[in-house]
Protein backbone atom coordinates (compact mmCIF):
# COMPACT_ATOMS: atom_id res chain seq x y z
CA UNK A 1 0.00 0.00 0.00
CA UNK A 2 1.18 2.81 -0.83
CA UNK A 3 1.75 5.64 2.15
CA UNK A 4 1.42 9.60 1.45
CA UNK A 5 3.15 12.22 3.89
CA UNK A 6 1.43 15.51 4.01
CA UNK A 7 2.62 18.51 4.88
CA UNK A 8 0.69 20.32 8.04
CA UNK A 9 1.98 23.22 8.57
CA UNK A 10 5.80 25.11 8.63
CA UNK A 11 7.71 27.33 10.49
CA UNK A 12 11.08 29.29 9.41
CA UNK A 13 13.07 30.35 12.05
CA UNK A 14 16.49 31.54 12.63
CA UNK A 15 17.88 29.60 9.86
CA UNK A 16 16.14 26.28 10.83
CA UNK A 17 12.78 25.23 8.75
CA UNK A 18 10.43 23.67 10.91
CA UNK A 19 7.40 20.74 9.16
CA UNK A 20 4.73 19.15 10.62
CA UNK A 21 3.83 16.31 8.69
CA UNK A 22 1.54 13.11 8.80
CA UNK A 23 0.95 9.94 7.24
CA UNK A 24 -1.88 10.00 5.08
CA UNK A 25 -5.33 8.66 6.59
CA UNK A 26 -3.14 8.07 9.93
CA UNK A 27 -3.52 11.65 12.52
CA UNK A 28 -0.20 11.21 14.15
CA UNK A 29 1.67 13.79 13.21
CA UNK A 30 5.75 14.71 13.52
CA UNK A 31 8.19 17.55 14.07
CA UNK A 32 10.94 17.36 11.31
CA UNK A 33 13.32 20.16 11.40
CA UNK A 34 15.79 21.31 7.91
CA UNK A 35 18.68 23.06 8.46
CA UNK A 36 20.55 23.17 5.01
CA UNK A 37 19.65 20.53 3.36
CA UNK A 38 20.06 18.12 6.34
CA UNK A 39 16.74 17.41 7.67
CA UNK A 40 15.87 15.54 11.39
CA UNK A 41 13.09 13.90 13.00
CA UNK A 42 12.85 16.16 16.43
CA UNK A 43 10.18 14.45 17.76
CA UNK A 44 10.89 10.42 18.66
CA UNK A 45 7.03 10.18 18.93
CA UNK A 46 4.89 11.42 17.00
CA UNK A 47 2.67 14.93 18.10
CA UNK A 48 -0.70 15.87 17.51
CA UNK A 49 -2.45 18.64 16.06
CA UNK A 50 -1.88 20.92 18.96
CA UNK A 51 1.86 19.93 19.20
CA UNK A 52 1.24 17.82 21.75
CA UNK A 53 3.58 14.35 22.16
CA UNK A 54 1.47 11.35 22.17
CA UNK A 55 2.06 8.65 24.43
CA UNK A 56 0.31 6.70 25.93
CA UNK A 57 -3.31 8.00 25.14
CA UNK A 58 -3.13 7.39 21.67
CA UNK A 59 -5.39 5.00 20.20
CA UNK A 60 -7.26 3.45 17.49
CA UNK A 61 -10.76 3.63 18.84
CA UNK A 62 -12.15 6.08 21.51
CA UNK A 63 -15.56 4.93 22.10
CA UNK A 64 -18.01 7.66 24.50
CA UNK A 65 -20.69 5.26 26.59
CA UNK A 66 -20.52 2.27 27.64
CA UNK A 67 -23.67 0.60 26.74
CA UNK A 68 -25.22 -1.95 24.56
CA UNK A 69 -23.33 -0.31 21.42
CA UNK A 70 -20.22 1.36 22.88
CA UNK A 71 -19.32 -1.91 24.66
CA UNK A 72 -20.24 -4.01 21.28
CA UNK A 73 -18.00 -1.96 18.63
CA UNK A 74 -15.18 -1.89 21.79
CA UNK A 75 -14.81 -5.37 22.00
CA UNK A 76 -15.10 -6.12 18.50
CA UNK A 77 -12.44 -3.75 17.74
CA UNK A 78 -9.75 -4.98 20.38
CA UNK A 79 -10.26 -8.12 19.07
CA UNK A 80 -9.23 -7.46 15.70
CA UNK A 81 -6.49 -5.97 17.31
CA UNK A 82 -7.17 -2.51 17.54
CA UNK A 83 -6.17 0.02 20.75
CA UNK A 84 -9.46 0.93 22.45
CA UNK A 85 -10.74 3.20 25.26
CA UNK A 86 -14.22 3.11 26.94
CA UNK A 87 -15.54 6.17 28.57
CA UNK A 88 -18.59 5.67 30.76
CA UNK A 89 -20.00 7.97 33.57
CA UNK A 90 -23.69 8.21 34.70
CA UNK A 91 -24.87 11.21 36.14
CA UNK A 92 -27.44 10.65 38.76
CA UNK A 93 -30.81 11.19 38.48
CA UNK A 94 -32.90 14.43 40.15
CA UNK A 95 -33.42 11.75 42.96
CA UNK A 96 -29.90 10.68 43.21
CA UNK A 97 -30.01 7.20 41.78
CA UNK A 98 -26.76 5.81 39.55
CA UNK A 99 -25.21 2.85 38.64
CA UNK A 100 -22.40 1.30 36.93
CA UNK A 101 -20.87 0.27 33.46
CA UNK A 102 -23.29 -1.49 30.91
CA UNK A 103 -25.03 1.26 29.96
CA UNK A 104 -29.15 1.42 30.29
CA UNK A 105 -30.38 -2.07 29.10
CA UNK A 106 -28.27 -3.67 31.87
CA UNK A 107 -29.13 -0.93 34.65
CA UNK A 108 -32.31 0.20 33.93
CA UNK A 109 -33.56 -1.08 30.94
CA UNK A 110 -34.06 -4.35 29.29
CA UNK A 111 -32.37 -6.75 32.07
CA UNK A 112 -34.31 -5.26 35.67
CA UNK A 113 -37.32 -4.61 33.26
CA UNK A 114 -37.56 -8.25 32.19
CA UNK A 115 -36.73 -9.10 35.42
CA UNK A 116 -39.73 -7.16 37.44
CA UNK A 117 -42.01 -8.19 34.22
CA UNK A 118 -41.31 -12.31 34.76
CA UNK A 119 -42.08 -11.62 38.78
CA UNK A 120 -45.32 -10.43 38.12
CA UNK A 121 -46.22 -13.60 35.36
CA UNK A 122 -45.37 -15.36 38.37
CA UNK A 123 -47.58 -13.95 40.40
CA UNK A 124 -50.56 -15.16 37.94
CA UNK A 125 -48.58 -18.82 37.91
CA UNK A 126 -48.97 -19.02 41.61
CA UNK A 127 -52.59 -18.45 41.15
CA UNK A 128 -52.87 -20.74 37.93
CA UNK A 129 -50.85 -23.23 40.01
CA UNK A 130 -54.17 -24.13 42.55
CA UNK A 131 -55.71 -25.06 39.78
CA UNK A 132 -53.32 -27.50 38.43
CA UNK A 133 -53.18 -28.97 41.74
CA UNK A 134 -50.60 -27.58 43.64
CA UNK A 135 -51.53 -26.89 47.36
CA UNK A 136 -50.68 -23.40 48.27
CA UNK A 137 -51.63 -20.65 51.33
CA UNK A 138 -55.37 -19.10 50.49
CA UNK A 139 -54.55 -16.89 47.37
CA UNK A 140 -55.95 -13.71 49.32
CA UNK A 141 -52.88 -14.10 51.28
CA UNK A 142 -50.23 -14.85 49.17
CA UNK A 143 -47.92 -11.63 49.19
CA UNK A 144 -45.48 -10.14 47.08
CA UNK A 145 -41.94 -8.14 48.73
CA UNK A 146 -40.65 -5.21 46.97
CA UNK A 147 -37.60 -4.97 49.11
CA UNK A 148 -36.63 -8.85 47.93
CA UNK A 149 -37.59 -8.29 44.36
CA UNK A 150 -35.55 -5.14 43.94
CA UNK A 151 -32.54 -6.65 46.03
CA UNK A 152 -32.36 -9.83 43.52
CA UNK A 153 -32.78 -7.47 40.69
CA UNK A 154 -30.00 -4.75 42.12
CA UNK A 155 -27.72 -8.11 43.10
CA UNK A 156 -28.10 -9.71 39.43
CA UNK A 157 -26.95 -5.97 37.80
CA UNK A 158 -24.10 -5.68 39.88
CA UNK A 159 -23.33 -9.21 38.91
CA UNK A 160 -23.41 -8.19 35.33
CA UNK A 161 -21.43 -4.65 35.93
CA UNK A 162 -18.17 -6.57 37.30
CA UNK A 163 -18.59 -9.28 34.42
CA UNK A 164 -18.72 -6.19 31.98
CA UNK A 165 -15.19 -5.01 33.79
CA UNK A 166 -13.47 -8.43 33.85
CA UNK A 167 -14.68 -8.71 30.10
CA UNK A 168 -13.22 -5.13 28.91
CA UNK A 169 -9.78 -6.08 31.04
CA UNK A 170 -9.57 -9.60 29.44
CA UNK A 171 -9.82 -8.19 25.88
CA UNK A 172 -7.31 -5.31 26.89
CA UNK A 173 -10.21 -2.30 26.32
CA UNK A 174 -9.03 0.36 28.53
CA UNK A 175 -12.08 1.82 30.85
CA UNK A 176 -12.46 5.18 31.80
CA UNK A 177 -15.03 6.18 34.44
CA UNK A 178 -15.18 9.76 32.99
CA UNK A 179 -17.80 11.72 31.65
CA UNK A 180 -16.05 12.43 27.47
CA UNK A 181 -16.91 15.64 25.60
CA UNK A 182 -14.90 16.51 22.46
CA UNK A 183 -11.74 19.45 22.87
CA UNK A 184 -11.13 19.15 19.29
CA UNK A 185 -11.84 16.21 16.59
CA UNK A 186 -9.32 14.00 17.19
CA UNK A 187 -9.28 14.87 21.17
CA UNK A 188 -11.50 14.03 23.93
CA UNK A 189 -10.80 15.58 27.17
CA UNK A 190 -12.16 13.45 30.49
CA UNK A 191 -12.20 14.28 34.21
CA UNK A 192 -11.96 11.04 36.18
CA UNK A 193 -11.18 10.38 40.09
CA UNK A 194 -7.30 10.91 38.85
CA UNK A 195 -7.54 13.89 37.50
CA UNK A 196 -8.20 15.28 33.95
CA UNK A 197 -7.43 13.72 31.00
CA UNK A 198 -7.24 14.56 27.34
CA UNK A 199 -7.33 10.83 24.83
CA UNK A 200 -6.37 11.02 21.06
CA UNK A 201 -8.08 8.75 18.86
CA UNK A 202 -8.08 7.52 15.24
CA UNK A 203 -11.53 6.80 15.34
CA UNK A 204 -14.08 8.08 17.84
CA UNK A 205 -17.06 6.36 18.83
CA UNK A 206 -20.09 8.47 19.74
CA UNK A 207 -22.70 5.91 21.55
CA UNK A 208 -23.89 8.08 24.59
CA UNK A 209 -27.66 7.03 24.45
CA UNK A 210 -30.07 8.67 26.02
CA UNK A 211 -32.27 9.61 29.41
CA UNK A 212 -35.99 10.00 30.21
CA UNK A 213 -37.44 13.22 29.81
CA UNK A 214 -39.43 15.17 32.09
CA UNK A 215 -42.66 17.23 30.96
CA UNK A 216 -42.39 20.43 31.67
CA UNK A 217 -44.55 21.20 34.25
CA UNK A 218 -43.91 22.55 37.84
CA UNK A 219 -43.22 19.42 40.26
CA UNK A 220 -42.74 17.26 37.51
CA UNK A 221 -38.58 16.72 38.09
CA UNK A 222 -38.57 17.53 42.07
CA UNK A 223 -41.40 14.61 42.96
CA UNK A 224 -41.48 12.58 39.94
CA UNK A 225 -39.57 9.63 38.55
CA UNK A 226 -38.41 7.52 35.68
CA UNK A 227 -37.31 4.33 34.71
CA UNK A 228 -34.44 5.35 35.96
CA UNK A 229 -35.46 5.28 39.29
CA UNK A 230 -38.39 2.65 39.27
CA UNK A 231 -35.99 -0.68 39.65
CA UNK A 232 -34.50 0.37 42.50
CA UNK A 233 -36.54 1.84 44.64
CA UNK A 234 -35.81 1.61 48.34
CA UNK A 235 -39.90 1.45 49.35
CA UNK A 236 -42.63 -0.36 47.39
CA UNK A 237 -44.12 2.17 45.03
CA UNK A 238 -47.59 1.79 45.94
CA UNK A 239 -50.29 4.04 43.82
CA UNK A 240 -48.76 5.00 40.66
CA UNK A 241 -49.83 7.22 37.63
CA UNK A 242 -47.48 6.25 34.78
CA UNK A 243 -47.38 9.44 32.46
CA UNK A 244 -47.08 7.79 28.72
CA UNK A 245 -48.03 5.11 26.92
CA UNK A 246 -45.39 3.78 24.77
CA UNK A 247 -43.42 0.75 25.14
CA UNK A 248 -41.69 1.89 28.44
CA UNK A 249 -45.41 3.36 30.13
CA UNK A 250 -47.11 0.27 29.21
CA UNK A 251 -44.11 -2.16 30.43
CA UNK A 252 -43.77 -0.27 33.74
CA UNK A 253 -47.73 -0.37 34.15
CA UNK A 254 -47.80 -4.20 33.60
CA UNK A 255 -45.06 -4.92 35.80
CA UNK A 256 -46.45 -2.87 38.67
CA UNK A 257 -49.88 -4.09 38.64
CA UNK A 258 -48.91 -7.69 38.76
CA UNK A 259 -47.06 -6.89 41.55
CA UNK A 260 -50.03 -5.54 43.49
CA UNK A 261 -49.43 -2.09 42.77
CA UNK A 262 -52.53 0.29 41.35
CA UNK A 263 -50.88 1.56 38.22
CA UNK A 264 -52.87 4.08 36.10
CA UNK A 265 -51.58 4.91 33.03
CA UNK A 266 -52.19 8.40 31.51
CA UNK A 267 -52.11 8.50 27.81
CA UNK A 268 -51.75 11.74 25.24
CA UNK A 269 -52.45 10.39 21.83
CA UNK A 270 -53.14 6.52 21.76
CA UNK A 271 -51.28 3.73 23.25
CA UNK A 272 -48.52 2.60 21.37
CA UNK A 273 -48.52 5.32 19.12
CA UNK A 274 -46.33 4.19 15.57
CA UNK A 275 -47.68 0.29 16.18
CA UNK A 276 -50.05 -1.66 14.51
CA UNK A 277 -53.32 -0.19 16.30
CA UNK A 278 -55.50 -3.42 16.31
CA UNK A 279 -52.37 -4.76 17.72
CA UNK A 280 -51.95 -1.62 20.41
CA UNK A 281 -55.90 -1.61 20.95
CA UNK A 282 -55.17 -5.25 22.06
CA UNK A 283 -53.19 -4.88 24.46
CA UNK A 284 -54.64 -1.66 26.69
CA UNK A 285 -57.97 -3.94 26.49
CA UNK A 286 -56.63 -6.43 27.91
CA UNK A 287 -54.16 -4.42 30.33
CA UNK A 288 -57.74 -2.92 31.42
CA UNK A 289 -59.16 -6.11 32.46
CA UNK A 290 -56.10 -6.54 34.78
CA UNK A 291 -57.39 -3.93 36.39
CA UNK A 292 -54.96 -1.17 35.10
CA UNK A 293 -56.84 2.36 34.41
CA UNK A 294 -56.12 4.49 31.17
CA UNK A 295 -56.66 8.26 31.07
CA UNK A 296 -57.25 8.86 27.49
CA UNK A 297 -56.34 12.42 25.49
CA UNK A 298 -55.03 13.93 29.44
CA UNK A 299 -51.97 15.80 29.40
CA UNK A 300 -50.20 16.78 33.08
CA UNK A 301 -50.38 19.92 34.20
CA UNK A 302 -48.69 20.13 37.65
CA UNK A 303 -47.50 17.70 40.85
CA UNK A 304 -47.23 19.03 44.09
CA UNK A 305 -46.30 17.42 47.30
CA UNK A 306 -49.11 17.23 50.01
CA UNK A 307 -48.18 17.53 53.82
CA UNK A 308 -48.64 13.43 54.03
CA UNK A 309 -45.85 13.01 51.18
CA UNK A 310 -48.71 11.55 48.82
CA UNK A 311 -48.61 13.27 45.68
CA UNK A 312 -51.28 15.48 43.91
CA UNK A 313 -51.07 15.39 40.47
CA UNK A 314 -53.37 17.67 38.49
CA UNK A 315 -54.17 17.19 34.72
CA UNK A 316 -56.24 18.19 31.77
CA UNK A 317 -58.14 16.43 29.08
CA UNK A 318 -58.56 17.21 25.25
CA UNK A 319 -61.66 19.25 26.16
CA UNK A 320 -59.80 21.44 28.25
CA UNK A 321 -61.26 19.64 31.51
CA UNK A 322 -59.72 19.79 34.74
CA UNK A 323 -58.69 17.29 36.76
CA UNK A 324 -56.63 15.98 40.06
CA UNK A 325 -55.93 12.77 42.00
CA UNK A 326 -53.22 11.56 44.79
CA UNK A 327 -50.71 8.86 43.99
CA UNK A 328 -47.33 7.59 45.61
CA UNK A 329 -45.49 7.63 42.96
CA UNK A 330 -45.49 9.36 39.60
CA UNK A 331 -43.33 7.71 36.87
CA UNK A 332 -42.88 9.73 33.77
CA UNK A 333 -42.00 7.62 30.65
CA UNK A 334 -42.61 10.23 27.69
CA UNK A 335 -40.11 9.20 25.92
CA UNK A 336 -35.96 9.63 25.83
CA UNK A 337 -33.04 12.44 24.75
CA UNK A 338 -30.19 11.67 23.26
CA UNK A 339 -27.12 12.76 25.57
CA UNK A 340 -25.46 15.09 23.09
CA UNK A 341 -25.68 18.22 24.76
CA UNK A 342 -22.93 17.19 26.94
CA UNK A 343 -20.27 16.36 24.36
CA UNK A 344 -19.41 19.82 23.11
CA UNK A 345 -19.74 18.70 19.72
CA UNK A 346 -19.14 22.53 17.96
CA UNK A 347 -15.49 21.28 19.26
CA UNK A 348 -15.39 18.74 16.61
CA UNK A 349 -17.64 20.26 13.99
CA UNK A 350 -20.55 17.40 14.72
CA UNK A 351 -23.87 18.66 13.50
CA UNK A 352 -26.73 17.48 15.17
CA UNK A 353 -29.76 16.20 13.67
CA UNK A 354 -31.94 19.48 12.13
CA UNK A 355 -35.10 18.95 14.44
CA UNK A 356 -33.20 17.53 18.02
CA UNK A 357 -30.48 15.91 19.77
CA UNK A 358 -29.89 13.37 17.52
CA UNK A 359 -27.18 12.61 15.18
CA UNK A 360 -28.56 12.31 11.54
CA UNK A 361 -25.46 9.29 10.24
CA UNK A 362 -25.32 7.52 6.73
CA UNK A 363 -24.06 3.97 7.68
CA UNK A 364 -23.33 4.90 11.41
CA UNK A 365 -20.44 8.29 9.69
CA UNK A 366 -21.26 11.20 10.92
CA UNK A 367 -20.60 14.40 9.06
CA UNK A 368 -17.28 14.30 10.32
CA UNK A 369 -15.55 11.31 8.52
CA UNK A 370 -13.56 9.54 11.31
CA UNK A 371 -16.34 10.10 14.10
CA UNK A 372 -19.25 7.82 14.42
CA UNK A 373 -22.14 7.06 16.17
CA UNK A 374 -24.68 3.53 17.45
CA UNK A 375 -27.24 3.09 19.09
CA UNK A 376 -30.04 4.91 20.91
CA UNK A 377 -28.06 8.43 20.01
CA UNK A 378 -29.08 7.66 16.17
CA UNK A 379 -31.94 9.86 14.45
CA UNK A 380 -34.80 8.21 13.24
CA UNK A 381 -33.15 3.90 14.19
CA UNK A 382 -35.06 1.55 16.65
CA UNK A 383 -33.93 2.31 20.15
CA UNK A 384 -33.37 -1.41 20.91
CA UNK A 385 -30.17 -2.86 22.38
CA UNK A 386 -29.70 -5.61 19.61
CA UNK A 387 -29.74 -3.07 17.25
CA UNK A 388 -26.92 -1.22 18.97
CA UNK A 389 -24.85 -3.91 19.32
CA UNK A 390 -25.09 -5.57 15.75
CA UNK A 391 -24.21 -1.76 14.30
CA UNK A 392 -21.36 -1.52 16.79
CA UNK A 393 -19.62 -5.08 15.54
CA UNK A 394 -20.58 -4.12 12.03
CA UNK A 395 -18.97 -1.06 12.59
CA UNK A 396 -15.54 -2.55 14.21
CA UNK A 397 -15.08 -4.78 11.07
CA UNK A 398 -15.46 -2.44 8.87
CA UNK A 399 -13.04 -0.14 10.88
CA UNK A 400 -10.85 -3.00 11.41
CA UNK A 401 -11.10 -5.70 9.61
CA UNK A 402 -11.76 -4.10 6.04
CA UNK A 403 -15.63 -5.69 6.01
CA UNK A 404 -17.92 -3.77 3.42
CA UNK A 405 -20.98 -4.99 5.57
CA UNK A 406 -23.60 -2.08 6.93
CA UNK A 407 -26.13 -2.52 9.04
CA UNK A 408 -29.62 -3.44 8.00
CA UNK A 409 -31.84 -1.45 9.82
CA UNK A 410 -35.04 -3.04 8.37
CA UNK A 411 -37.39 -5.75 9.79
CA UNK A 412 -36.09 -5.91 12.66
CA UNK A 413 -38.16 -7.50 15.70
CA UNK A 414 -39.21 -6.40 18.34
CA UNK A 415 -41.45 -7.44 21.87
CA UNK A 416 -43.37 -5.50 24.34
CA UNK A 417 -43.00 -7.18 27.60
CA UNK A 418 -46.57 -6.30 28.77
CA UNK A 419 -48.65 -8.51 30.98
CA UNK A 420 -49.83 -10.03 27.71
CA UNK A 421 -46.93 -9.76 25.55
CA UNK A 422 -46.95 -8.50 21.82
CA UNK A 423 -43.90 -9.27 19.20
CA UNK A 424 -43.70 -8.10 16.06
CA UNK A 425 -42.01 -7.89 12.82
CA UNK A 426 -42.05 -6.03 9.76
CA UNK A 427 -44.97 -3.87 8.71
CA UNK A 428 -48.25 -2.74 10.60
CA UNK A 429 -51.14 -3.41 8.89
CA UNK A 430 -51.84 0.12 8.59
CA UNK A 431 -48.55 1.00 6.95
CA UNK A 432 -48.72 -2.48 4.54
CA UNK A 433 -51.71 -0.49 3.37
CA UNK A 434 -50.61 2.70 2.64
CA UNK A 435 -47.45 1.38 1.12
CA UNK A 436 -49.11 -1.21 -1.44
CA UNK A 437 -52.42 -0.26 -1.75
CA UNK A 438 -55.74 -1.85 0.10
CA UNK A 439 -56.52 -4.24 -2.64
CA UNK A 440 -53.13 -5.47 -2.95
CA UNK A 441 -52.58 -6.64 1.01
CA UNK A 442 -54.02 -9.54 2.47
CA UNK A 443 -54.38 -9.95 6.15
CA UNK A 444 -55.09 -13.36 7.93
CA UNK A 445 -56.21 -13.27 11.41
CA UNK A 446 -56.66 -15.61 14.04
CA UNK A 447 -57.44 -15.92 18.13
CA UNK A 448 -56.21 -18.69 19.75
CA UNK A 449 -56.40 -20.52 23.48
CA UNK A 450 -52.81 -21.89 24.52
CA UNK A 451 -53.45 -25.15 26.41
CA UNK A 452 -51.91 -24.16 29.12
CA UNK A 453 -54.86 -21.76 29.23
CA UNK A 454 -57.55 -24.29 30.11
CA UNK A 455 -56.92 -25.20 33.21
CA UNK A 456 -57.27 -22.06 34.94
CA UNK A 457 -59.38 -21.03 32.46
CA UNK A 458 -57.98 -18.02 31.34
CA UNK A 459 -59.98 -15.62 28.60
CA UNK A 460 -58.40 -16.18 25.16
CA UNK A 461 -60.03 -13.03 24.02
CA UNK A 462 -56.80 -11.42 24.02
CA UNK A 463 -54.72 -14.58 22.28
CA UNK A 464 -54.29 -12.90 19.08
CA UNK A 465 -51.95 -13.20 15.42
CA UNK A 466 -52.25 -11.54 12.52
CA UNK A 467 -50.09 -11.82 8.75
CA UNK A 468 -50.02 -9.00 6.61
CA UNK A 469 -49.17 -10.16 3.13
CA UNK A 470 -49.00 -9.40 -0.63
CA UNK A 471 -52.04 -10.69 -2.51
CA UNK A 472 -50.09 -11.80 -5.46
CA UNK A 473 -47.95 -14.68 -6.30
CA UNK A 474 -46.62 -16.44 -3.56
CA UNK A 475 -48.14 -13.72 -1.00
CA UNK A 476 -44.84 -11.83 -0.09
CA UNK A 477 -44.88 -11.43 3.63
CA UNK A 478 -44.83 -7.97 5.27
CA UNK A 479 -45.45 -8.14 8.66
CA UNK A 480 -45.79 -11.00 11.72
CA UNK A 481 -48.15 -9.69 14.76
CA UNK A 482 -48.13 -12.17 17.59
CA UNK A 483 -50.22 -11.51 20.91
CA UNK A 484 -49.69 -13.85 23.78
CA UNK A 485 -47.53 -15.73 26.33
CA UNK A 486 -43.46 -15.70 25.20
CA UNK A 487 -44.24 -13.32 22.24
CA UNK A 488 -40.45 -12.24 22.24
CA UNK A 489 -39.48 -15.82 22.01
CA UNK A 490 -41.95 -17.04 19.20
CA UNK A 491 -41.57 -13.77 17.18
CA UNK A 492 -37.61 -14.13 17.12
CA UNK A 493 -37.74 -17.14 14.92
CA UNK A 494 -40.57 -15.51 12.41
CA UNK A 495 -37.82 -12.75 12.17
CA UNK A 496 -35.34 -14.54 10.50
CA UNK A 497 -37.65 -16.15 8.38
CA UNK A 498 -38.76 -12.53 7.26
CA UNK A 499 -34.95 -11.95 6.57
CA UNK A 500 -35.20 -14.41 3.91
CA UNK A 501 -38.40 -13.23 2.35
CA UNK A 502 -40.74 -16.09 3.64
CA UNK A 503 -43.87 -16.30 1.37
CA UNK A 504 -47.59 -16.94 3.42
CA UNK A 505 -47.39 -20.40 0.65
CA UNK A 506 -44.15 -21.26 2.25
CA UNK A 507 -45.65 -20.20 6.20
CA UNK A 508 -48.32 -22.73 5.47
CA UNK A 509 -45.88 -25.43 4.51
CA UNK A 510 -44.39 -24.96 7.22
CA UNK A 511 -45.32 -27.99 10.19
CA UNK A 512 -46.04 -26.65 13.34
CA UNK A 513 -44.49 -28.02 16.56
CA UNK A 514 -47.69 -29.02 18.80
CA UNK A 515 -49.15 -28.07 21.40
CA UNK A 516 -46.95 -24.74 21.45
CA UNK A 517 -48.58 -21.40 20.87
CA UNK A 518 -46.03 -20.39 17.77
CA UNK A 519 -47.51 -22.86 15.42
CA UNK A 520 -50.66 -20.97 15.66
CA UNK A 521 -48.68 -19.03 12.57
CA UNK A 522 -48.73 -22.14 10.68
CA UNK A 523 -52.80 -23.14 10.91
CA UNK A 524 -53.58 -19.23 10.26
CA UNK A 525 -55.94 -19.22 7.30
CA UNK A 526 -58.99 -16.43 7.21
CA UNK A 527 -58.15 -13.53 5.76
CA UNK A 528 -60.10 -10.35 7.17
CA UNK A 529 -61.55 -9.83 3.83
CA UNK A 530 -63.58 -13.12 3.86
CA UNK A 531 -65.52 -11.78 7.24
CA UNK A 532 -65.00 -15.25 8.55
CA UNK A 533 -65.23 -15.68 12.44
CA UNK A 534 -61.36 -15.78 13.63
CA UNK A 535 -62.10 -17.50 16.96
CA UNK A 536 -60.41 -21.20 17.32
CA UNK A 537 -62.83 -24.29 16.66
CA UNK A 538 -60.89 -26.56 17.87
CA UNK A 539 -57.42 -27.17 19.39
CA UNK A 540 -56.10 -29.43 16.47
CA UNK A 541 -58.00 -28.12 13.42
P1 LIG B 1 -26.87 3.13 26.50
O1 LIG B 1 -27.06 1.68 26.73
O2 LIG B 1 -27.85 4.06 27.01
O3 LIG B 1 -25.38 3.48 26.90
C1 LIG B 1 -24.86 4.76 26.86
C2 LIG B 1 -23.87 4.93 28.00
O4 LIG B 1 -23.09 6.10 27.76
C3 LIG B 1 -24.54 5.13 29.35
O5 LIG B 1 -23.92 4.35 30.32
C4 LIG B 1 -24.33 6.61 29.62
O6 LIG B 1 -24.35 6.92 30.99
C5 LIG B 1 -23.00 6.82 28.98
N1 LIG B 1 -22.70 8.22 28.61
C6 LIG B 1 -23.53 9.13 28.10
N2 LIG B 1 -22.88 10.27 27.83
C7 LIG B 1 -21.58 10.05 28.18
C8 LIG B 1 -20.41 10.84 28.11
N3 LIG B 1 -20.43 12.08 27.63
N4 LIG B 1 -19.25 10.31 28.57
C9 LIG B 1 -19.20 9.06 29.06
N5 LIG B 1 -20.28 8.25 29.13
C10 LIG B 1 -21.46 8.75 28.69
N6 LIG B 1 -34.31 -2.58 24.31
C11 LIG B 1 -34.54 -3.85 23.92
O7 LIG B 1 -34.01 -4.28 22.91
N7 LIG B 1 -35.34 -4.69 24.65
C12 LIG B 1 -35.95 -4.29 25.78
O8 LIG B 1 -36.67 -5.06 26.40
C13 LIG B 1 -35.72 -2.96 26.22
N8 LIG B 1 -36.28 -2.52 27.35
C14 LIG B 1 -36.01 -1.26 27.79
C15 LIG B 1 -36.59 -0.84 28.98
C16 LIG B 1 -36.35 0.43 29.44
C17 LIG B 1 -36.98 0.86 30.73
C18 LIG B 1 -35.50 1.30 28.72
C19 LIG B 1 -35.21 2.68 29.23
C20 LIG B 1 -34.92 0.90 27.53
C21 LIG B 1 -35.18 -0.39 27.05
N9 LIG B 1 -34.63 -0.85 25.86
C22 LIG B 1 -34.88 -2.12 25.44
C23 LIG B 1 -33.79 0.03 25.03
C24 LIG B 1 -32.29 -0.26 25.25
O9 LIG B 1 -31.98 -0.18 26.62
C25 LIG B 1 -31.48 0.77 24.47
O10 LIG B 1 -31.87 0.73 23.12
C26 LIG B 1 -29.97 0.47 24.55
O11 LIG B 1 -29.52 0.43 25.87
C27 LIG B 1 -29.21 1.56 23.77
O12 LIG B 1 -27.82 1.32 23.86
P2 LIG B 1 -26.77 2.51 23.60
O13 LIG B 1 -25.44 1.83 23.55
O14 LIG B 1 -27.21 3.33 22.49
O15 LIG B 1 -26.87 3.42 24.88
P1 LIG C 1 -41.98 6.16 23.43
O1 LIG C 1 -42.21 4.73 23.05
O2 LIG C 1 -41.61 7.15 22.42
O3 LIG C 1 -43.31 6.65 24.19
C1 LIG C 1 -43.45 7.91 24.76
C2 LIG C 1 -44.88 8.08 25.26
O4 LIG C 1 -44.98 9.29 25.98
C3 LIG C 1 -45.89 8.14 24.15
O5 LIG C 1 -47.07 7.51 24.56
C4 LIG C 1 -46.08 9.65 23.98
O6 LIG C 1 -47.36 9.99 23.47
C5 LIG C 1 -45.97 10.11 25.42
N1 LIG C 1 -45.56 11.50 25.56
C6 LIG C 1 -44.57 12.14 24.89
N2 LIG C 1 -44.44 13.40 25.34
C7 LIG C 1 -45.37 13.56 26.30
C8 LIG C 1 -45.72 14.64 27.14
N3 LIG C 1 -45.09 15.82 27.07
N4 LIG C 1 -46.71 14.46 28.03
C9 LIG C 1 -47.36 13.28 28.10
N5 LIG C 1 -47.08 12.22 27.35
C10 LIG C 1 -46.08 12.36 26.44
O7 LIG C 1 -40.85 6.28 24.53
P2 LIG C 1 -40.51 5.35 25.74
O8 LIG C 1 -41.65 4.54 26.18
O9 LIG C 1 -39.87 6.28 26.71
O10 LIG C 1 -39.41 4.37 25.14
C11 LIG C 1 -38.22 4.87 24.51
C12 LIG C 1 -37.62 3.82 23.62
O11 LIG C 1 -37.04 2.79 24.42
C13 LIG C 1 -38.62 3.12 22.73
O12 LIG C 1 -38.75 3.78 21.50
C14 LIG C 1 -38.03 1.75 22.56
O13 LIG C 1 -37.31 1.66 21.37
C15 LIG C 1 -37.12 1.56 23.74
N6 LIG C 1 -37.73 0.51 24.60
C16 LIG C 1 -37.82 -0.77 24.13
C17 LIG C 1 -38.44 -1.73 24.90
C18 LIG C 1 -38.58 -3.13 24.39
O14 LIG C 1 -37.89 -3.50 23.46
N7 LIG C 1 -39.42 -3.96 24.98
C19 LIG C 1 -38.94 -1.41 26.13
C20 LIG C 1 -38.83 -0.11 26.58
C21 LIG C 1 -38.21 0.85 25.80
P3 LIG C 1 -47.60 10.22 21.90
O15 LIG C 1 -47.78 8.85 21.32
O16 LIG C 1 -48.81 11.05 21.86
O17 LIG C 1 -46.38 10.91 21.37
Amino acid sequence: MATAVCLRNVIRFKGFTRYRVSVTNNHAFSTVVQRSNLFSIITSKPTDILGRIKGDTEYDLIVIGGGSGGLACAKEAAGLGAKVAVLDYVTPTPIGTKWGLGGTCVNVGCIPKKLMHQAALLGEAVHDAQKYGWELPEASTIKHNWESLREAVQNHIKSVNWVTRVELRDKKVEYINGLGSFKDPHTIETVTKQGQRLLTGKYILIAVGGRPRYPDIPGAVEYGITSDDIFSLDSPPGKTLIVGAGYIGLECAGFLNGLGYEATVMVRSVPLRGFDQQMAGIIAESMELKGIKFLNKCLPTSVKKQDNGRLLISWKNNQNEEFSDVFDTILFAIGRKALTQELLLDNAGVKLSEDGDKLDCLNEQTNIPHIYAVGDVLYRKPELTPVAIQAGKLLAKRLFANSQEVMDYDNVATTIFTPMEYGTVGLSEEVAIQRHGEENIETYHAYYKPTEFFIPQRSIVHCYIKVVALRTGDQQILGMHFVGPQAGEVIQGFAAAMKCNITFKQLSNTVGIHPTTAEEFTRINITKRSGKDPNPQSCCS
